[in-house]
């Protein structure tokens, strides 16, 4: 079996649509990380940003701040400036998720980030609660 193949057949299982809209069965996808020489880069980070619904640029800045470390996002892979081991990408993606994905009312994952003024607020479409989010 060819490397190309095992690849294609791994995003084929992927593609099998995941029941996602209730709290219980919302899943981070596992990070898939590479290091190469001094950086790491975060290859499925496209696949983690839908999953979460959120986008690049927040959760980059969250992982910039909170790994002390700067990068960049290059084809929906992040590129980060130093060797980062993938338990604590997958730590701090779990925080981020906690903080700035899951209701703070309902606890239930289906809110989206929207920006008024300065502030940002996470909005839920399932208990309809907007909630202040911290500014990072
Ligand atoms: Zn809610």
């Amino acid at each position: 079996m060819s490397f190309e193949y095992e690849e294609l057949l791994k995003k084929a299982i992927e593609k099998i649509p995941k029941k996602v809209s209730s709290g219980e069965r919302f899943k981070i996808p596992e990070v898939v990380i590479e290091v190469q020489g001094n950086k790491t880069l975060v290859k499925n980070f496209g696949e983690i940003l839908s999953a979460l619904r959120r986008d690049s640029s927040h959760l980059s800045k969250y992982l910039f701040k909170e790994l002390a470390t700067p990068g960049n996002i290059q084809n929906n892979i992040l590129i980060l400036q130093r060797k980062v081991p993938k338990e604590i990408l997958e730590n701090k993606i779990e925080s981020y998720v906690k903080e700035f994905v899951f209701c703070k009312i309902c606890n239930k994952p289906d809110t989206k980030l929207i920006k008024e003024g300065n502030s940002l607020f996470i909005k839920c479409e399932a208990c309809g609660a907007k909630t202040p989010a911290r500014q990072i």
